[in-house]
């Protein structure tokens, strides 16, 4: 038993559960995390795999070009995360080894690249459909799954700077888009509620940056645009969002230029399940052994 563990991240590191890496809000992963990951993902496709969605895998990096087209440097300037690369000449290496030895910076030949962290897993999507022309009368469906970036360090295991997130994706008309949303929004609670997790539903807004991102976040709740779906981890007072519901309305359709086959601007909505949050909601509730957990909670994850 570990006596220095005076927090919830103490106790999942000391039990291997979480590995530390020396920074905050990244770690490594225990083989049995991990099972609860994967069990969560199947639970997920047990219940999703029925609607047809196309399955895409991203990698984490996506497109610079698309990225910054996408507006995300507007909203949230503080979470990007971009990849740099040493792009000197040898007099320029010798120089980063010095300064390296030193401890001195060293950064000064590194320049941007063409890739970008993906803050989201459906981030890379909307110019992949809009490249595809207009959509069929029936819309589209995807399914993602992609680690994440957010520069955000944080000692609360569920504010990963890294971490994955599996999201269904839909792109039609409003109709379909809304119903969509709803449709998660029952099955998401049903969910969670199989895996024996306290929860409540709220409305919710991004942390958009800056004074004017304050008015965007009032107009996002006001019209109920975002839902999360909360559970007690770090605190009781402060329950963390564990899966988002999400209608961009015409945003996305409007920026990447995404047509309705009635060649009208396609709506669109996501439904994000944060897999190392629920994981870790689970370990929070259940105990830290997963053989001891529930048998129901142990059938939702494993069959
Ligand atoms: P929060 O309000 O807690 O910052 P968010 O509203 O920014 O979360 P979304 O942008 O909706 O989160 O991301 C979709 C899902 O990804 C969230 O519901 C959550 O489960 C997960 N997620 C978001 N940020 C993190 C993080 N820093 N660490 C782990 N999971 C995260
Ligand atoms: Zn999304």
């Amino acid at each position: 038993m570990c006596t220095a563990c005076n927090t919830f991240l103490d106790r999942l590191i000391d039990r291997g559960l979480l590995i530390e890496t020396g920074v905050d809000g990244l770690y490594g992963r225990s083989g049995a995390f991990e099972s609860v990951i994967d069990g969560f993902d199947a639970a997920i496709s047990r219940i999703g795999g029925g609607d047809g969605a196309e399955v895409i895998r991203f990698p984490p990096g996506m497109n610079r070009a698309l990225f910054e087209k996408s507006g995300y440097l507007k909203s949230f300037p503080n979470l990007a995360g971009t990849i740099h690369a040493f792009g000197g000449d040898d007099a320029a290496h010798a120089g980063l080894v010095e300064r390296l030895a030193k401890g001195e910076d060293w950064t000064q030949h590194q320049a941007l690249t063409d890739v970008v962290l993906a803050p989201a897993a459906c981030y890379p999507l909307y110019p992949v459909v809009a490249k595809r022309g207009p959509l069929p009368p029936q819309g589209r469906l995807f399914d993602l799954n992609s680690y994440c970036f957010r520069h955000e360090p944080s000692k609360d295991p569920a504010r990963l700077q890294m971490f994955r997130m599996r999201e269904y994706v839909r792109v039609g008309t409003p109709e379909q888009v809304t119903e969509f949303r709803q449709t998660w929004l029952d099955r998401g609670q049903a969910l969670v509620g199989s895996l024996g997790l306290p929860f409540h539903l709220d409305v919710a807004n991004d942390p958009f940056f800056g004074r004017a991102g304050r008015l965007l976040a009032n107009n996002q709740r006001d019209q109920r645009l975002k839902f999360e779906l909360l559970v007690p981890i770090d605190s009781e007072e402060k329950p963390t969002a564990c899966l988002s519901f999400n209608y961009h309305q015409d945003h996305f359709g409007a920026l990447w230029g995404i047509r309705t086959s009635g060649e009208e601007t396609a709506h669109t909505a996501c439904v994000g399940f944060g897999m190392e949050r629920v994981a870790l909601a689970l370990f929070k509730h259940h105990g830290l052994e997963t053989a001891r957990w529930p048998d129901d909670v142990r059938r939702a994850l494993w069959g």
